[in-house]
């Protein structure tokens, strides 16, 4: 690391103690933009990289609830409201027990870049709660869900700060919170993201982040003459983005192996093919079971339940040729990396928000593997977000091949821009300095536009 880079992460973790996977995404991208930076002493001068730092605004109030037995459940609700340089705040809400100040902080600083790589006119925020809907019944989880809007709801609007999903907050989440918005607000309005199809939502909204993923492997495969046909993929998580990953996975050609929860993971050499998946999403979105039941439901396949003594996982050492990290933060170490590397992985197309370790990701790029960074390669999920709030101002529906067809456009704009900033002196693309610097210009550009704000 240089020691400008050292030096300002100093003055990062002294002012946001504790918050060490907000450090590790905030250290990742000056590494990228500080080296640009000396070339446009114009973003240096106004201190443009300090103020992206520092949150707009950060919201955190008390969740009360009752629960099934008339208990009460108290929870802590946040919003980060991270930037909006160039658009309303715009991210999704996670609603996990391992929610905290940092790791929304995180994800909001990620998200002002990805926004701005969409080119859709979108600040940067997310938001969300400790609150686990795991094992809780609709009912609570609508209980909780009204009691969180009704704070929320006030410092929200849809030319002010536009939620959506993320961990935890899927179709169910998304309807009570609307509907309460919608109650104490009085009016219908696009102020979230990820609605339902007959009530405002997007055609392909659901699909958008798993099928963007895969685009931007194809965009990377293409740029070697290659394709996703006849190639093995390992996917984590078994979640929106997994499920939509596997999809695509299967319409392009080629073949899933693995999928995984937050108990452990399967290995079907066969693949999963179109009727495995509707089972997995069945399971997954309805019943709300566990991925274990996949390998009692079907032949030849392996479970591997978590060891969180094993330093690794299991999942990413299996022969293949691309992997879709789709689960959560930093679920793939330097362990994991090597045995990807080692087992033949070629491209990693990242569906979670900084899934890679930074020893991951240096292994990924000194292996010169092709390497889409989660802020490329899984933009696609906001950007028909984005596409969502602009058909909600223009009341009306766009039909789902528009949308594929913007969505795939929106993600080779994405890898043009990496290649763009990204391309080393050996012709190597580099997508992860290549994402930061051309997530960082556009938002840079309209900060010095706006002055001292
Ligand atoms: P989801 O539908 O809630 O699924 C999350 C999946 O990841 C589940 O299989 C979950 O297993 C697993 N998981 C969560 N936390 C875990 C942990 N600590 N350890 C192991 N497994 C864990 O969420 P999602 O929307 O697919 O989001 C997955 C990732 O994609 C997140 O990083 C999210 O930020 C990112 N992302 C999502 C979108 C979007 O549009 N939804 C867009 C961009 C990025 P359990 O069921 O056991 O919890």
């Amino acid at each position: 690391m240089s020691d400008a880079v050292s030096a300002f992460m100093e003055g990062i973790i002294a002012k946001n103690p504790g918050e060490k996977e907000f450090h590790q995404a905030v250290r990742e991208v000056a590494a990228s933009v500080m080296p640009y930076l000396e070339r446009a002493p114009q973003f240096l001068k106004a201190r443009i990289l300090e103020r992206m730092c520092e949150p707009e605004r950060v919201i955190m109030f008390r969740v009360p609830w009752l629960d099934d037995k008339g208990e009460v459940q108290v929870n802590r609700g946040f919003r980060i409201e991270m930037n909006s340089a160039i658009g309303p705040y715009k991210g999704g809400l996670r609603f996990h027990p391992s929610v905290n100040l940092g790791i929304l902080k995180f994800l909001a600083f990620e998200q002002v870049l990805k926004n701005s790589l969409t080119t859709l006119p979108m600040g940067g925020g997310k938001g969300g709660s400790d609150f686990d809907p795991k094992g809780k019944s609709d009912k609570e989880v609508m209980k909780f869900c009204q009691s969180f809007m009704t704070e929320l709801f006030r410092h929200i609007g849809p030319n002010t700060d536009v939620p959506a999903g993320d961990i935890g907050v899927g179709g169910r989440e998304i309807g009570y919170l609307f509907g309460q918005y919608k109650r104490l607000a009085n009016e219908f309005t696009g102020v979230l993201t990820g609605k339902g199809a007959n009530w405002g939502g997007s055609c392909l909204r659901p699909e958008a982040t798993g099928y963007g993923v895969v685009y931007f492997a194809q965009e990377m495969l293409a740029t070697r003459g290659d394709s996703l046909k006849g190639k093995v993929c390992l996917v984590s998580g078994s979640g929106n983005v997994a499920q939509y990953t596997v999809e695509k996975i299967n319409h392009l050609g080629g073949k899933a192996v693995t999928l995984s929860d937050s108990n452990g993971c399967i290995y079907d050499e066969a693949g999963i093919d179109k009727e495995k998946l509707a089972f997995v999403m069945e399971l997954k979105n309805v019943k709300r079971g566990r991925i274990e039941e996949y390998a009692e439901k079907y032949k030849g396949v392996v479970y591997t339940p978590v060891d969180p003594k094993a330093g690794r996982n299991p999942l990413w050492n299996y022969k293949a040729h691309c992997a879709f990290p789709s689960a959560t933060q930093n679920e793939v170490n330097g362990k994991d990396a090597a045995n990807l590397l080692k087992n033949g992985v070629f491209v990693v197309s990242e569906g979670a928000n900084m899934p890679s370790t930074p020893d991951a990701m240096k292994a990924y790029v000194d292996a010169r593997v092709l390497y889409g960074p989660s802020k490329a390669a899984n933009s696609g999920g906001v950007a028909v977000s984005g596409l969502e709030m602009s058909q909600n101002r223009l009341g009306l529906l766009w039909t789902c091949e528009d949308v594929d067809g913007r969505l795939r456009d929106i993600m080779k704009s994405v890898h043009q821009q990496c290649v763009r900033f990204g391309r080393a002196d050996d012709g190597y693309v580099n997508y992860l300095d290549g994402a930061n610097v051309a997530g960082f210009v556009r938002v840079a550009d309209a900060m010095l536009a706006q002055g001292v704000v």
